[in-house]
C-alpha cells in the first residue's frame, strides 16, 4: 500500500495542523527531486508484480472457512528468513492493510529479457513454497480480491467481535483486530480518514436480486450496536459498509515498470490508463460482499468509498468554510489527466488542482501538464504523519512528497525516481483483480508488460478522452461486464509513426470519429472489419522478436487464456464464483452467501489453485508447467537472473522508445 514509515503516529488534529507543512516541503522535496532527475536517460526495461494474498483458516469438521489474523507472525518468520540467508531470497514479503493479509514481490525486478516472461509464474509459485512453513494447519495462502464473508458474524480466525463505540474503526461489521497491528500505519489511516470525514466511511453496492431477496433489502442493524447512523446510511437494495476495511481489505494484482527516462513514462502512464477498465473487467473476482451477492463484479467503487475522507465541504453538502476545494473524486479513484503532451488534448475533466502549488512548480520550470498532475495530488492533506518525520532535509528526503504521492491511490501511479538510487521513472498499472492461480496472475502480469512493449515499438495510440475512461470504469464493474457491457476504446490505435509491419493492422474502417464503443472481446481479440484486438498486435510483435521456444509456448499459454477469458469461452473469476454460488444445493436464491456455501466455495478455489481440481471452466485445457517442475522453474530463474546480473543485455528490438529525449 506505498510508503511504510516507523515511528509514531500523530492524531488527526495534530496532523491537520502539520499539513500545510508537509505540503510545502513536500513540493520542495518534489521540484529538488524533478531536477536532479529529469535528465536521467537510458534506463533499462525491468519490471516487476505485487500479488496480495489472505491466510485463509479453514475448519473442515465445522465447514468453516475463515480469514487468519496472523500476518504479523507470518511475516515475521518470513523477515526472519531473509535475515539468515539473504541469498536464498526470491521475494519479499510486505504488509497490507488485513491483519489476514500479505503482499508479495519478486526480490529483485525482472528485466528486458524475453526469457523473463517464462519465470514470473515459477516465481510466484516458489512464493508459495517458501510461505508454506510460516502457515499452521488448515491455513492456506489464496489469492481472494475479497472474501465473500468479510464482516460477517464468526468471519476471523481467532474469534473478534466489532465494536461501533471504540477504537480505529468504529464499524458494526469489522473488528479492529482484522487490521494489521504490528505496524500503526493502517489503523492511523483508518481513523483519521473517518476523523477527517467527521463520521464514518459509506459504502453502498447494489445487491444482487435474486428469485428470494428480500425486496426492498433493507437490513435491521439496531441488534450490531448501531445508533441511526446505520440506518441512515444504508441505502435500500443495497450491501452497506462502514469501514475501511472492506476496501483496502480487498487483495489486487499490480504492475510496475521501469521507463528509459520520464518521458516514456509519461507515455506509459497515459496509453496504459485507458486500457484500466478494460483490464478490470477481464480480471473481475469480487462478486460477494459481506455475504451477499451484489450486482458488481469488482472491488473498485468499494476500495474508492473505503478510503474517501472528504468532508461535507468538500462533497459539495454544505460551503467551503474551512476547506479549500470542492473535490470531485475519492483519493483512491481513476486518473483525471494525462500526463503527455499528445494526452493534453484529451484531457476534457475539470481537474482540482492547488493553484498556489501550481503556480510554484509552473515557476520552477515544470510544465503544465506534469504542474497539474502534482497540484491535483496535493489538493489532499497528508493523511497519516509520525513524529519522527517531521523535519526532513528538503535537498535529500522526499518523505513528505511520498506521503502525499503514496496516499494518492489512482488507478495509475506515475512514481518519480527514489532520491539517491539505481532507479529511474516507473509507472505503476493498478486495476486488476487477482486470480486464483498462480497462471493466472502470471498471465495477466505478461500481458500487460507485453502491451507496453507494443504500444513503444509501434508507437500505439490508445488515448480518449479521459471522462470516457471513467465512464468505462463505472461499467467495467458490472455483473459480467465481459459479455454485458460495451466500452470506449480508440478505432484506430495506429499512427503516423507507427512502423510499416505495424500499419498493416490500422483500421479499415469508414467512419471517422476516433473513438467507438465495442466489447472487450473486439478489443482484445479483434472485429474482422477494422480494429486489429491488443492480441494480434501482440503476436504479431512478437513474431519480429527473438523468443525462445519454450517462452514462446509459455507466453501463447497466457494469450490464449486472455482471448478465451474476452471472448467468454472461459469465465471470469467472478463469474465462476456465482455459479459456483447458483448451482450450489444450499443457496436458497436469497442473494445470501451462507457460512457453508463459503466454505464449499472456497474450499474448491484452494484446490483449483493447488491444482488437485481441474476448472477448464475458468483455466480451460492450458496447463501451467510451473506446477510440476518448481526446482527447475526455480533455476531457470536463477540464470536469467544472473545473466541480467553478469551485463547480459537487452534484445534490441525489444527495448524502448527512441531513448534519446529528455524532457523539455
Ligand atoms: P508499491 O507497494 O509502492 O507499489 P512495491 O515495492 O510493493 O511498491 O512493488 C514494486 C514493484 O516494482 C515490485 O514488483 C518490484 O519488483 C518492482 N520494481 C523494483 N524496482 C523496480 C524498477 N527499478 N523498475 C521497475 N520495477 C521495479
Ligand atoms: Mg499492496
Ligand atoms: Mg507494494
Ligand atoms: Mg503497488
Amino acid at each position: 500500500m506505498g510508503l511504510l514509515s516507523e515511528g509514531s503516529p500523530l492524531s488527526w488534529k495534530e496532523t491537520k495542523k502539520w499539513a500545510d507543512t508537509v505540503r510545502n516541503q513536500g513540493i520542495l522535496q518534489f521540484i529538488n527531486l524533478y531536477h536532479k532527475l529529469k535528465n536521467r536517460q537510458n534506463d533499462v526495461l525491468k519490471w516487476g508484480d505485487e500479488v496480495e494474498y489472505m491466510i485463509i483458516k479453514f475448519d473442515h469438521d465445522r465447514k468453516i472457512a475463515q480469514v487468519s489474523l496472523r500476518a504479523s507472525d507470518v511475516l515475521d518468520y518470513m523477515h526472519q528468513k531473509e535475515k539468515e540467508n539473504p541469498s536464498e531470497v526470491r521475494s519479499l514479503w510486505h504488509p497490507e492493510f488485513g491483519a489476514y493479509m500479505v503482499e508479495a514481490t519478486p526480490s529483485k525486478p525482472y528485466g528486458g529479457l524475453t526469457s523473463h516472461f517464462n519465470i514470473v509464474e515459477a516465481n510466484m509459485q516458489a512464493r508459495r513454497e517458501e510461505i508454506k512453513e510460516a502457515l499452521v494447519a488448515g491455513e492456506s495462502l489464496m489469492c481472494l480480491t475479497s472474501f465473500p464473508r468479510l464482516g460477517c458474524e464468526d468471519f476471523t480466525d481467532p474469534p473478534t467481535k466489532p465494536n461501533p463505540h471504540k477504537g480505529a474503526l468504529c464499524s458494526l461489521f469489522f473488528p479492529d483486530e482484522a487490521v494489521y497491528g504490528n505496524h500503526p500505519r493502517f489503523k492511523t489511516l483508518a481513523r483519521n480518514i473517518r476523523e477527517r470525514r467527521g463520521k464514518k466511511v459509506i459504502i453502498n453496492i447494489p445487491i444482487y436480486k435474486d428469485a428470494n431477496t428480500r425486496s426492498p433489502f433493507v437490513e435491521d442493524l439496531t441488534s450490531l450496536g448501531d445508533d441511526g447512523q446505520g440506518a441512515k446510511a444504508a441505502l435500500p437494495d443495497h450491501i452497506y459498509m462502514d469501514a475501511m476495511g472492506f476496501g483496502m481489505g480487498c487483495c489486487c494484482l499490480q504492475v510496475t515498470f521501469q521507463a528509459c527516462n520520464i518521458r516514456e513514462s509519461r507515455v506509459l502512464y497515459d496509453q496504459l490508463a485507458p486500457i484500466c477498465p478494460i483490464m478490470m473487467a477481464l480480471s473481475a473476482a469480487s462478486p460477494v460482499q459481506r455475504g451477499y451477492l451484489s450486482e458488481r463484479d469488482c472491488r473498485w467503487d468499494i476500495v474508492s468509498a473505503s478510503v474517501d475522507d472528504r468532508t461535507n465541504q468538500e462533497l459539495g453538502f454544505e460551503p467551503l468554510v474551512d476547506d479549500r476545494f470542492r473535490i470531485n473524486k475519492s483519493r483512491y479513484d481513476t486518473i483525471d489527466s494525462y500526463l503527455s503532451p499528445e494526452g493534453e488534448k484529451f484531457n476534457d475533466l475539470d481537474v482540482v488542482y492547488d493553484r498556489d502549488v501550481y503556480q510554484q512548480l509552473r515557476d520552477a520550470g515544470i510544465d503544465h501538464l506534469l504542474a497539474q498532475h502534482v497540484a491535483h495530488l496535493f489538493i489532499r492533506d497528508p493523511i497519516s504523519l509520525f513524529s519522527e518525520k517531521l523535519h526532513l532535509n528538503n535537498e535529500e528526503d522526499t518523505d513528505h512528497f511520498e506521503n502525499i504521492q503514496s496516499t494518492n491511490w489512482q488507478s495509475m501511479r506515475f512514481k518519480p525516481p527514489p532520491p539517491n538510487s539505481s532507479i529511474g521513472w516507473r509507472v505503476e498499472f493498478r486495476p486488476m483483480e487477482v486470480q486464483l492461480t498462480e497462471f493466472e496472475n502470471a498471465a495477466f502480469v505478461v500481458f500487460v508488460v507485453l502491451l507496453t512493449r507494443v504500444i513503444l515499438s509501434y508507437q500505439l495510440n490508445f488515448l480518449i478522452p479521459v471522462s470516457k475512461v471513467d465512464e468505462n470504469h463505472k461499467e467495467a464493474q458490472k455483473k459480467d461486464a465481459v459479455r454485458g457491457s460495451t466500452f470506449w476504446f480508440r478505432r484506430d490505435v495506429m499512427t503516423c509513426d507507427s512502423p510499416p509491419e505495424a500499419a498493416c493492422m490500422k483500421c479499415k474502417a469508414s467512419d471517422q470519429s476516433e473513438y467507438m464503443k465495442m466489447t472487450i472481446n473486439e478489443i482484445i481479440n479483434g472485429k474482422d472489419s477494422g480494429f486489429p484486438g491488443l492480441v494480434p498486435l501482440i503476436k504479431k510483435f512478437l513474431s519480429s522478436v527473438d523468443v525462445d521456444v519454450d517462452t514462446q509456448c509459455t507466453i501463447q499459454q497466457y494469450l490464449g487464456l486472455m482471448q478465451r477469458r474476452a471472448s467468454g469461452e472461459l469465465m471470469t473469476t467472478a463469474r465462476w464464483i456465482r455459479e459456483y454460488i447458483h448451482n450450489h444445493p444450499m443457496y436458497r436464491q436469497d442473494s445470501v452467501v451462507s457460512q457453508q456455501i463459503n466454505y464449499d466455495l472456497l474450499n474448491t478455489a484452494d484446490k483449483i489453485q493447488t491444482g488437485d481440481l481441474l476448472c477448464p471452466e475458468l483455466l480451460g485445457s492450458f496447463q501451467s508447467k510451473t506446477k510440476d517442475d518448481i526446482p527447475n522453474a526455480i533455476q531457470k530463474a536463477e540464470n536469467c537472473y544472473d545473466h541480467v546480473n553478469s551485463g547480459g543485455q537487452l534484445e534490441d528490438c525489444y527495448s524502448h522508445l527512441n531513448c534519446v529525449e529528455g524532457e523539455s
